[in-house]
């Protein structure tokens, strides 16, 4: 059984992540998505809100799971008994960091390798650090986030004004 896991901060998931994951749970029997808690990174949406809202997203895919995990790739990988780990790379800028740390998780652990897939051209310029700063100030976001989350990123992030 050929195992994969798509690990990222999701904070919060975006169109152009869930492009990945479908793309991706066509090319392994199993698609495990890592959700990683690192609390140094003070994330706008707690590790539970972000393995929720991929939950909501992903239920009609059945190859697909969610967890959070915490520490190294490639022990999360390790554990899972994952081959495969996948990426997204949305340009030339991305690539450069990507490479260093997919050379890097395979030193560490040369029985995984780690697949890139290329965004689709609509999603290219999406992040979540620009559906962060957009939302907060009301904007429609309703172009970058899975419908089924719109909601939930809105609550959490519109700074609605004080009276
Ligand atoms: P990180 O894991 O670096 O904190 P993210 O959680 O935002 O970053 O992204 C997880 C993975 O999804 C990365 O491989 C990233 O390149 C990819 N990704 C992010 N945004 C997009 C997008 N708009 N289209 C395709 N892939 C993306």
């Amino acid at each position: 059984m050929k195992i994969g896991i798509y690990p990222g901060s999701f904070d919060p998931i975006t169109l152009g992540h869930s492009d990945i994951i479908r793309r991706a749970s066509d090319l392994v029997d199993q698609l495990i998505i890592g959700v990683l808690n690192n609390s140094s990174k003070h994330p706008a949406f707690t590790v539970e809100e972000r393995v929720e809202m991929i939950k909501k997203v992903t239920k009609d895919i059945p190859n697909v799971t969610v967890e959070s995990f915490s520490g190294l790739t490639v022990d999360f990988a390790k554990q899972k008994d994952a081959r495969i780990l996948v990426r997204g790379l949305r340009a030339v800028t991305d690539f450069e960091y990507e490479l260093q740390i997919a050379q890097l998780n395979h030193k560490l652990h040369p029985g995984l390798d780690t697949i890139f897939l290329t965004t689709s051209v609509e999603y290219s310029y999406l992040s979540s650090s620009s559906v962060r700063e957009i939302g907060s100030y009301g904007g429609d976001i309703s172009g970058f986030v899975p419908k089924e989350v719109l909601k939930d990123v809105y609550d959490k992030i519109y700074k609605k004004k004080e009276n």
